[in-house]
């Protein structure tokens, strides 16, 4: 049976409570080639700790953002396991989320577990409806135990995947998608590894599902359970960042972002215990699709999050403007023009997404899949050209700055603090740290979660096109231009523009 340790302990509430309960766990993660023996003091994985801990500071500050009464227990809970009955809970995660990306700068890596306990809940509603397995009275119970103690839960979705162009039962190694190795009454044993996992050390449990539709050869796959982070069999193999070692050097400069960082990790599962309680989904292939493309259409209008983090670029960008002494030039204006443009176009896309939502048979609330598509292809975009226009305010001396130990050197320090000044009357440090910040997010660590995240989390570029294909109506579309164009008779046209199904029959029937 898995047994998490931290079921002993109370109901987290503050950031403290959290780190505290993450104390202790005994997991198996390895880290720069050694086994790693307590993540919460390893000064590489700890900014990552602290950037999650607030999620719970900000649910105490502000718990009209970021805290809901849970329908389950009746008590406070964190927002991010809370499950969406109506758009303004949608539109909250939003505005949750980017409030965090403005207080960490960063990834706050809670999100995935969100998203998957609200796909989860319609599929396993649906499920039930064909089937009648009894998973959506499991999940309830499940996250009844997860609102007790106000956990964090991670979602496990991305297999290693081998082989791109051959489905999972034509791999020459079945591990490379996660499986049911073992069955017994009690429940069911799975193998395989789940690559990029964030925020999975920093989590109490994970929830895994398939990565992908699933066909019937492929039903040993088609497996959806919950396992808490310490069960046996797990290993948890640590993701480096770019720069990650420099949190190893004992200063607060050079990191750029001192206190908050992102964490993906692989996590390989040999022979994992899955108890019948746990388990949403066993075998029903057919619904592996619903449940992907439910939790993307939620997962990528959570993307909203790099609006946050892009807040904090623009200020950083228009603060070294400013410590340059150009700060009323006008290419300068223009640029911090189009960084907000461009920032905003993430922002306004992802919450017109949950503005739009509307409910499924389980009474759940989901967005809008187009914009939801729309907002995080816009954010396979948009950060790097806001990250190109940062470096281009910074000047070059954000990829030559020499090092903080140089700057506090008795011999050469005094000559960096004279000549890296910038205007007269603002400190040196200060630009340096600001010029670090900047490199943090756009070439080190927290690049990872402001770029390459961007690009591929929730799915690489092409799966958004694919969906916006699929949704695009341009038979719909094509219909109106022929109105327009004269092409269609006067008597037809009533008719023909009323006959709406698909994408715009929902938009234009709630
Ligand atoms: C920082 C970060 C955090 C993440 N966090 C999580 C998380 O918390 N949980 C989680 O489950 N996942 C997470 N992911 C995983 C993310 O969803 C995947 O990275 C994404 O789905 C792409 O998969 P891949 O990395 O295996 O790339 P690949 O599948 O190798 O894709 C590489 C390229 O090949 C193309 N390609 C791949 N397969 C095909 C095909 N069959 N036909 C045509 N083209 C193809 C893709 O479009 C892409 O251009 C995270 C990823 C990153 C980078
Ligand atoms: S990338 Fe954004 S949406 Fe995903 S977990 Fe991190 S903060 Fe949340």
């Amino acid at each position: 049976m898995p047994t998490l340790q931290a079921e002993k302990k109370r109901k987290i509430v503050t950031g403290e409570d959290y780190v505290n309960s993450l104390r202790g766990r005994n997991l198996k993660v390895y880290l720069l080639g050694e086994l790693i023996n307590e993540p919460v003091d390893h000064p590489i994985i700890r900014p990552s700790i602290n950037a999650l801990a607030k999620t719970y500071d900000l649910a105490v500050m502000a718990p009209e953002l970021a805290a809901v009464v849970s329908p389950f227990t009746g008590e406070q809970v964190s927002r991010f396991l809370h499950v969406c009955t109506n758009v303004e809970d949608l539109v909250l995660q939003n505005k949750m989320q980017r409030k965090l990306g403005q207080l960490t700068g960063t990834c706050f890596q809670r999100c995935v577990g969100m998203d998957a306990f609200n796909a989860l809940y319609s599929v396993t509603f649906e499920m039930d409806e064909k089937y009648g397995k009894g998973y959506h009275e499991r999940l309830k119970s499940f996250l009844t135990k997860m609102h007790q103690y106000n956990y964090v839960v991670g979602g496990a979705m991305t297999d290693v995947k081998g082989d791109r162009s051959l489905p999972p039962h034509l791999q020459e190694d079945k591990d490379m998608f996660v499986h049911i190795s073992k069955r017994t009454k009690q429940g069911v044993y799975i193998s395989g590894a789940k690559a990029h996992q964030t925020g999975c050390i920093n989590s109490h449990w994970l929830v895994v599902m398939p990565t992908m539709r699933l066909g019937e050869a492929d039903k040993e796959f088609a497996i959806i359970g919950a396992v808490p982070v310490d069960a046996e069999g797990i290993t948890y193999i640590y993701g480096r960042q770019s720069c990650d070692t420099r949190s190893m050097e004992g200063g607060n400069i050079d990191v750029g972002n001192a206190q908050y960082g992102g964490q993906e990790a692989m996590v390989i599962f040999e022979n994992v215990f899955i108890p019948n309680e746990y388990i949403f989904m066993d075998g029903e292939y057919d619904f592996a699709a619903m449940l992907v493309e439910r939790f993307t259409t939620y997962h990528r209008r959570s993307y909203v999050c790099k609006s946050g983090v892009g807040d904090v670029l623009i200020g950083a960008a228009a603060s070294i403007a400013e410590m340059n002494g150009v700060p009323k030039v006008s290419h300068i204006k223009d640029k911090l023009v189009e960084m907000t443009h461009l920032n905003e176009t993430i922002y306004g896309t992802g919450i017109a997404a949950s503005y739009q939502g509307y409910a499924t048979k389980s009474g759940a609330y989901i967005c809008d899949e187009m914009l939801a598509n729309v907002c995080k292809h816009h954010v396979t975009k948009m950060p790097y050209e806001v990250g190109r226009l940062a470096q281009d305010l910074a000047g070059g001396l954000v990829a030559t700055l020499p090092s903080e130990k140089d700057l506090n050197h008795p011999v050469i320090g005094g000559l960096l603090k004279k000549y890296l000044r910038g205007q007269a009357n603002m400190d040196t440090e200060d630009r340096l740290r600001i010029l670090r910040l900047i490199e943090n997010m756009t070439l080190g660590r927290n690049a990872v979660g402001y770029l390459t995240e961007s690009m591929h989390g929730a799915g690489s570029p092409q799966a958004q096109r694919i969906q916006i294909g699929r949704m695009m109506q341009l038979e719909y579309k094509k219909r109106l231009a022929k109105i327009i164009a004269g092409i269609v008779k006067e008597e037809e046209q009533d008719v023909l523009i009323n006959e709406l199904n698909g994408y715009f029959e929902r938009v234009f029937k709630i």
